[in-house]
């Protein structure tokens, strides 16, 4: 099964960015470690990575904004979609809507996904957002079993 995996990958001076106008520290700089995959997130060698928000006049909170994955997934003929992430109310959840218009079949892994919460509901928002659209709630334990 392909795996893709997404990261922001942001110039020093993203507009993200509250220096710059935008709502989040410094984070995801292309190229440092801050960049970086954790090292406990054993990927396969075969996983297509994914470098999104890197325009830096642009924000991009879902993996097919500006980025190559649509393309690819329609080249492996793919139409479902195992989901997770973070963080769930932004990346996640635009992500999933994105996908969704995409008319992919959306398979949201409830829990591999980890939501910021500044507001203490927001990921839970975000959760029933997605299932509203047409998300269907699985839970990764349930899947590697
Ligand atoms: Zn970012």
């Amino acid at each position: 099964m392909p795996i893709f995996a997404t990261r922001d990958w942001h110039t020093e001076n993203h507009c993200s960015f509250q220096e710059y106008g935008g709502e989040w520290p410094r984070h995801c700089i292309a190229s440092t470690s801050g960049a970086a995959f954790p090292v406990s997130l054993t990927l396969p060698v075969y996983t297509k990575i994914i470098s999104k928000a890197t325009t830096q006049a642009r924000k991009a909170y879902s993996a097919f904004s500006e980025t190559q994955l649509h393309e690819l997934l329609q080249s492996l003929k793919v139409k479902r979609l195992f989901v997770g992430g973070l963080a769930t109310e932004y990346c996640v959840l635009n992500t999933v809507k994105d996908a969704i218009g995409l008319q992919y079949v959306i398979f949201l892994l409830e829990d591999a996904v980890c939501a910021m919460n500044q507001k203490h509901d927001d990921g839970f928002r975000a959760l029933m957002e997605m299932k509203r659209l047409g998300a269907m709630p699985i839970n990764y334990e349930e899947l590697v079993l």
